[in-house]
């Protein structure tokens, strides 16, 4: 098939691009490259640099590219950046997406997978959190995903097109030499392995009160190469004129201090901690029910152990210790 990949020069769009090309579809990403980086898109991927909010080139792109589907990963996933800038996030995360809708009719394009987030369940009423929960956001990051969930099940019903949403849990790991690279860097964790590098000197800890075993917030993490195997099945799964919804997460919930815990074993660094206050918009603990992808997709993790996922990171951090751009002067020096 001809993808369109939005957000392809980001963490997990670029991973997701090379398992297609592998998997012998034709790729072109579509990036503003404002987070993303050029060095992460693969070489035989076509890259164009634009704009979601721009409707005006994202309908010609869309209409002069004659694509079979887009896998929409373009937006602004930070938590705390939500909370104190809103609107950018109303901006990118749903006018994006309407643009991006809007340009997919008029170029006739049938298909749809789209990175959901769990942070529309806001802290729900029962965890493990299944996809019958109501989703109560906490934050304007998760409230402008789950705007875009509405949107694109109101464009399926009206025009026919056939749209997968995963919602994401705490996606981790790296692809080789694709990995995370984020400027500022907020996510857990990144931030243990710069400590490990000697890029900093403690790791904070957001919260030590939360109501979970060791009182910091409990996550679940996803190997970002398990979660980018289920963007494939989900192409393959795309039934016209529905929107099908499916949590991506493995089940298991780790505190802040196992997954710093994790690292010490992993990387062999102390690791020194600083207990700081809770950081606004973030629920306690959030851990995915996942057997609707499981029976539904035949979706299985292959590497589901955490230490695993901090491994990868921690090889692509050693290879690219100050991130892509860094990494690729100082090749060319
Ligand atoms: N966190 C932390 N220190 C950090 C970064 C994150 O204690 O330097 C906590 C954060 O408050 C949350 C968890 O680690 O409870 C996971 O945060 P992350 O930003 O990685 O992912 P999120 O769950 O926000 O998508």
């Amino acid at each position: 098939m001809k993808l369109l990949i939005t957000g392809g020069a980001g963490y997990i769009g670029s991973i997701v691009a090379r398992l297609l090309i592998e998997a012998g579809h034709e790729i072109v990403v579509l990036d503003n490259l404002e987070r993303g980086h050029r060095a992460a898109v693969p070489g035989q991927a076509q890259l164009i640099v634009a704009d979601l909010r721009n409707a005006a080139e994202v309908d010609h792109i869309l209409q002069a590219g004659r694509y079979d589907g887009v896998l929409h990963f373009a937006a602004l996933a930070l938590v705390g950046e939500s909370v104190t800038h809103p609107g950018r996030y109303y901006r990118n995360n749903v006018t994006g997406t309407l643009n991006l809708l809007e340009a997919m009719v008029a170029g006739a394009v049938p298909r749809l997978v789209f990175s959901s987030t769990c942070a529309v369940y806001g802290q729900p009423d029962e965890v493990p959190i299944a996809e019958s929960a109501p989703p109560r956001p906490q934050n304007a990051y998760g409230a402008s995903k789950l705007a875009a969930d509405h949107l694109i099940g109101d464009f399926c019903a009206a025009h026919g097109i056939g749209a997968v949403s995963l919602r994401y849990f705490n996606v981790a790991g790296a692809h080789g030499h694709t990995g995370e690279d984020h400027e500022p860097e907020t996510h857990l964790i990144p931030n243990i392995l710069k400590v490990a590098l000697g890029r900093s000197d403690a790791v904070e800890i957001f919260g030590t009160d939360y109501p979970t075993a060791d009182g910091t917030a409990v996550r679940d993490y996803i190997h970002v190469d398990d979660l980018a195997q289920a963007h494939l099945l989900a192409l393959g799964h795309v039934k016209a004129g529905e929107r099908q919804v499916f949590n991506l997460g493995n089940g298991n919930g780790f505190s802040v201090r196992e997954v710093i815990a994790a690292a010490r074993r992993v990387t062999g660094h102390p690791i020194p901690v600083r207990e700081a206050p809770r950081r606004p918009g973030d629920p306690p603990r959030l851990v995915a029910a996942s057997a609707r992808i499981r029976e539904q997709l035949g979706w299985a993790a292959q590497k589901p152990a955490l230490e695993t996922m901090i491994a990868d990171a921690w090889a692509f951090s050693q290879a690219h210790p100050h991130g892509y751009n860094r990494s690729a002067s100082a090749t060319s020096a």
